[in-house]
């Protein structure tokens, strides 16, 4: 069967299709065995921006261990749930999978600390912000290809990350795709912080259980277990949390779907959202956000590793403005159109933790 034929067998009508893409900025004949979208996904997993994240931060930085998620893992983990939601939904899953794992590609070294010292390096440059730099990545900073810079992705791609860059700005709602994408980003890091915050030692399972969210799934899987130790306890709960935001996003989405009569993809971005949880989880999961923000990301040893990375940041910033023969003559090239204060962050941001590390101390220290 033909890709296109194939998707207008699977997908939904409120899916988007390959065969009404847009298209990409530098035209390019159709793949003999891959759909757009399949193509698009191909081409973010072998860029480097997506190579590097395994060395790049989710919340924890590497010397803290080995256990907890890095960007990459957390990437992953997202385009697993997001492919669930989208298979259900009967969502164009090349899509989803590509959003998906296109999503944190503009993290610099060290997570959001990384970020906040990049963007006060260039507040007076328009600062700096991961969800527009994922863009720049994509379409100028990734040199890949003889034929065109960045990896002359779909436009839809473009557009979803695009959504999440301007999130107020946008006049339609983002593709359901998009949407699935955001959803599943959501469910996996309030998951996964609070696992990782927990084998770290840096918060209890009992603070936890004093939260709705976590205190229900206990209740669900005693039901289920009459005798768990407390490694079992943790592990059956992630999982049930998982499964219960996985699932209230299903529910939700398909009855806002039948509410609003959603039968095409101009319906789906005219309608409020589709894809979100109810307002009882959602209520639930700003709790659980609340405690992690107070208790994880604010936590004393968090905050001596952010300040340190942020300095780090900040001196390498400073040095290579003042001496940028130092930098690689692919950015160096760059700095004619975007000036030479973007054209360092540029540098800076695509580094990993160590190799940023290794660089300020070979270079700045
Ligand atoms: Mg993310």
């Amino acid at each position: 069967m033909d890709l296109f034929e194939r998707e207008k067998v699977l997908l939904a009508p409120y899916a988007m299709h390959s065969a009404a893409s847009r298209g990409r900025t530098y035209p390019e004949s159709p793949h003999p065995y891959r759909a757009p979208f399949q193509r698009d996904r191909d081409r973010i997993v072998h860029s480097a921006a997506y190579r590097r994240l395994s060395a790049k931060t989710q919340v924890f930085t590497g010397e803290a261990g080995d256990y907890h998620r890095t960007r990459l893992t957390h990437t992953i983990e997202v385009a697993s749930v997001a492919r669930t939601l989208a298979r259900a939904l009967r969502l164009n899953e090349d899509l989803v999978e590509a959003l998906a794992l296109a999503h944190d590609l503009g993290h610099p070294p060290f997570g959001h600390a990384g970020e906040s010292a990049l963007d006060r390096c260039l507040a007076a440059d328009g600062g700096f912000c991961h969800n527009r730099h994922a863009l720049r990545i994509v379409t100028e900073i990734e040199q890949r290809y003889p034929d065109f810079p960045g990896l002359n992705l779909s436009l839809e791609v473009l557009e979803g990350q695009a959504a999440r860059a301007n999130k107020q700005a946008a006049a339609e709602r983002p593709l359901l795709e998009a949407q699935v994408v955001d959803a599943a980003d959501s469910v996996t890091y309030d998951t996964h912080d609070a696992d990782d915050a927990l084998e770290l030692g840096l918060i209890s399972i009992q603070e936890l259980l004093d939260l709705p969210l976590w205190r229900q799934a206990e209740v669900r899987v005693r039901r289920r277990h009459h005798s768990l130790d407390d490694a079992q306890l943790r592990r059956a709960i992630l999982h049930e949390l998982i499964d219960c935001q996985v699932g209230g996003l299903l529910a939700c989405a398909q009855a806002r779907l039948t509410d609003f009569d959603i039968d095409s993809v101009d319906a789906a971005r005219r309608a409020p959202p589709i894809v979100a949880p109810s307002d009882e989880l959602a209520e639930q999961k700003l709790e659980l956000e609340r405690f992690l923000a107070e208790r994880v990301y604010r936590h004393p040893r968090l905050l001596t590793m952010r300040t340190a990375a942020q300095q780090m940041l900040a001196e390498m910033f400073a040095g290579y403005l003042a001496r940028t023969a130092l930098l690689p003559d692919a950015y160096r090239a760059r700095a004619a159109h975007v000036g030479w204060p973007r054209t360092v962050a540029d540098y800076i941001a695509g580094m990993t933790d160590r190799y940023a590390q290794q660089e300020h101390a070979r270079l700045f220290a």
